[in-house]
């Protein structure tokens, strides 16, 4: 598993709002692990994480304590919401169809310690933990090794929303649906009304050499990462065209 990152005194908005982010950047195919003691949050944020990639923060999400498996079609894919606690055997964790679940969609368990040996091992695991504050809780994050990048570029972004005055709890982050690129984008909405783009652009890693010693990217001018975008945006600004404005990037 990957090195923790460790996010402390959060608060229920705090909690939610890592839920959204969490909806951002979850493919179809994740297992999500929820651990935390009894009333730790684990429910408030797998509520949060449905709403969220459902686009309806009104969205029902019973806790599944006594169903055990409770299904969304959200708009993105479908999401599988497990609770293991009253699992009597780990074994019954097969007829509950995690499997198929990944096959059609994410899943997120609460209580996975009760079928720990049942699970596979790629994973996101969530351990939530109490604070001394009874309404705050400390939250720690770990990937396993396929995974691990996509966490590390999951905390780069929030710090950088955080650095920028866009990562306050009740600053709203939701999904927007992108181009076929590899860039991905969100809305960030702050109560007052101010609202922002947040797009992420993982730099495109030149492909092979196809002609001339150049790879297709070279060729083609593709964008390889932000810094065109930046510069051609500050350059038609400068000559008084009208762009979108940029609040804050980050090259690297
Ligand atoms: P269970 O093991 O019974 O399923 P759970 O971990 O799913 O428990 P929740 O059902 O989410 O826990 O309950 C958490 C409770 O703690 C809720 O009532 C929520 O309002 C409250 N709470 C207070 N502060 C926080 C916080 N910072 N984050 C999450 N929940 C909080
Ligand atoms: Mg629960």
């Amino acid at each position: 598993m990957s090195t923790p990152i460790i996010l402390t005194e959060l608060n229920e908005p705090g909690l939610e709002r890592l839920a959204q982010e969490v909806a951002f950047w979850l493919v179809p195919g994740d297992l999500l692990l929820l651990d935390g003691d009894l009333g730790a949050g684990k429910t408030t944020f797998a509520r949060a994480l449905i709403r969220a990639l459902s686009g309806d923060d009104a969205l029902e999400v019973p806790s599944p304590t006594f169903t055990l498996v409770q299904t969304y079609d959200t708009r993105r894919f479908t999401l599988a919401h497990f609770d293991l606690y009253r699992l009597e055997d780990p074994s019954e964790l097969v007829e509950l169809g995690l499997d198929q679940a990944l096959q059609r969609g994410a899943a997120v368990i609460e209580w996975p310690s009760r079928a720990a040996a049942q699970l596979p091992p790629e994973r996101i695991a969530l351990t939530i933990t109490e604070s001394t504050s009874i309404d705050h809780r400390h939250v720690a994050l770990t990937a396993s090794r396929d995974i691990a990048s996509r966490l590390a570029r999951f905390a780069d972004i929030r710090r950088f929303a955080e650095r920028n005055g866009w990562g306050s709890p009740d600053t709203r982050l939701s999904y927007l649906q992108g181009d076929a690129s590899a860039r991905r984008y969100a809305r960030l909405e702050k109560p007052n009304g101010a609202r922002a783009i947040l797009m992420d652009a993982p730099r495109q890693p030149d492909g092979p050499p196809i002609r001339d010693g150049k790879p297709y990217s070279r060729i083609a001018h593709l964008a390889e990462d932000v810094r065109p975008f930046v510069a051609i945006s500050h350059a038609l600004r400068a000559s008084g065209f009208s762009t979108p404005e940029i609040f804050a990037h980050d090259l690297d």
